[in-house]
């Protein structure tokens, strides 16, 4: 049967091609929302687009509250709810504006095996991987037991609107799995709290401070404009502190001096990997020959508590790990100093040892130490799918026998979209470090990953629901 359907997908290669290309000559970005477009009208299209295909293809389709669509493949005589859903989505990041493409973002194009576009590989290439699959078991008319449902929603971009309308009024089936990311397997994703803070002063050498602007990625640039402190003291500073990695720029201007502060952006759940240049100038100006009060306060009690370097939350109280996640990591990814006023964002990836509640005691108690306070924040639990489940396992030997290779579940500090869908994991369709440009210029795929993918999801539907 495995050669059969390996055949089957390949010979429907142009098929499956010419369906991307659809979905990517739609500009599904979210845009302002109309009537029965709630993301925008963008979105509803590629969503109808779908559906009419779906529909065309003798699936059982349906519109959901207009912002998620779903097909069904049912056995013959039993319309229970089907045991696997595949969630998709429809709707990709801007590519307006975007440097470096080569090709028009929104025509896909071929070129030596493979293909290029916004949405080729996130998502709209695996939707097809997985209508494909479909497809080829009601073509070869292999039986099925249980029934299994396509899912497309329009807003997993920006923030899962979509998943939240469509949970509140529908059920999932028991067993899900999203290609929005990496083989083998994704069954824990890391708990995540992005928290704003701020606190108040009066006077003191710093001026303004300004950094970052992205709350989830490790800054990569700040300035700051200070007065009443020696030039030669600040240049001092920097040429003392020699273990910092971050590279800082003086100019004179009005008797005040204006320092830049260049780093490396990262995302934040790999943020080993940048140079933060928010906690590097922070950390700067502590050494320099500030006068007291509450601006020198604050600056000293936000250097005590997110030093420059640290990544793991150690001196806010926040070191912690478990085997199945890893460890804790932090990101003081925005922070602005002025008028008396300062306010920051700092992002949290936790283990599923920890709680939010447990995150938010602890930060509560060390912007408090360093004279600011918690305003707010928004969160999600860790999420975490038994490795030893049923339908795990059954994935994983379908991983295993179709790529030749030993697979195994991974834990990420990134939310996919089954982060809120218990029991769900990402499966696909990333495969080892290869960098598919996601979210970037010239976002690619080969045709025969995709290809594989669609052979693996054949495999897994049939495993699930044969
Ligand atoms: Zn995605």
């Amino acid at each position: 049967m495995h050669e059969k359907i390996r055949e089957y997908i390949y010979n429907n290669k142009e098929r499956m091609l010419s369906m991307i290309c659809d979905l990517v000559s739609v500009h599904s970005v979210k845009g302002e929302p109309a009537e029965g477009a709630p993301f925008g009208v963008g979105p509803r299209a590629a969503l109808d687009k779908m559906i009419g295909i779906c529909r065309d293809e003798g699936f059982d389709t349906r519109l959901c509250y207009d912002v998620v669509g779903t097909a069904d493949l049912m056995p013959r005589y039993n319309k229970d709810m089907p045991a696997l859903g595949i969630l998709c989505h429809l709707d990709v990041v801007p590519a307006e504006g975007q440097e470096g493409w080569n090709t028009d973002p929104f025509k896909m194009t071929e070129k030596d095996g493979t293909i290029c576009g916004r949405g080729v590989i996130d998502d709209k290439g695996p939707v097809c991987a997985a209508f494909m699959a479909m497809k080829c078991i009601k073509d070869l008319g292999i039986p099925l037991k249980k029934g299994v449902r396509l899912i497309f929603g329009t807003d997993e971009e920006n923030g899962s609107e979509d998943l939240d309308i469509y949970l509140a009024n529908e059920k999932l089936p028991e067993n899900v799995f999203t290609p929005d990311a990496a083989f083998p397997i994704i069954n824990i994703e890391k708990g995540m709290m992005r928290s704003n803070f701020s606190g108040s002063y009066r006077g003191g050498n710093i001026v303004c401070f300004h950094g970052g602007n992205i709350p989830n990625a490790v800054p990569d640039s700040s300035y700051c404009i200070i007065s009443g402190i020696d030039t030669d003291e600040v240049r001092k500073a920097i040429e003392l502190y020699s273990g910092c990695k971050a590279d800082f720029f003086i100019t004179e201007a009005d008797g005040k001096i204006r320092i830049d502060c260049k780093g490396r952006s990262a995302h934040a759940s790999t943020p080993e990997t940048g140079i933060n240049a928010v906690t590097a100038l922070i950390a700067l100006l502590c050494r320099l020959p500030l006068e007291g009060g509450k601006q020198k306060e604050i600056l000293r009690g936000l250097n005590d508590a997110f030093p420059y370097g640290e990544t793991d939350g150690f001196d806010a109280g926040l070191r912690r790990s478990d085997e199945r996640s890893g460890a804790l990591t932090l990101v003081f990814s925005i922070f602005h100093m002025e008028n008396g006023k300062c306010s920051g964002t700092i992002d949290v990836r936790f283990p599923a040892c920890m709680t939010l509640a447990e995150v938010e005691a602890a930060e509560n108690a060390a912007l408090k130490k360093a004279g600011c306070k918690l305003d707010g924040y928004m969160g999600d639990e860790a999420h975490i799918t038994d490795e030893n489940s049923e339908f795990v396992q059954k994935l994983m030997s379908v991983y295993e026998r179709c790529e030749g290779e030993k697979g195994k579940c991974i834990a990420i500090g990134g939310g996919t979209y089954v982060h809120n869908v218990p029991g769900g994991v990402a499966f696909g369709v990333e495969r080892g470090n290869t960098d598919y440009k996601m979210h970037g210029a010239n976002e690619w795929i080969s045709v025969d990953e995709l290809l594989r993918d669609a052979v693996i999801f054949t495999e897994a539907i049939i495993e699930i629901c044969g």
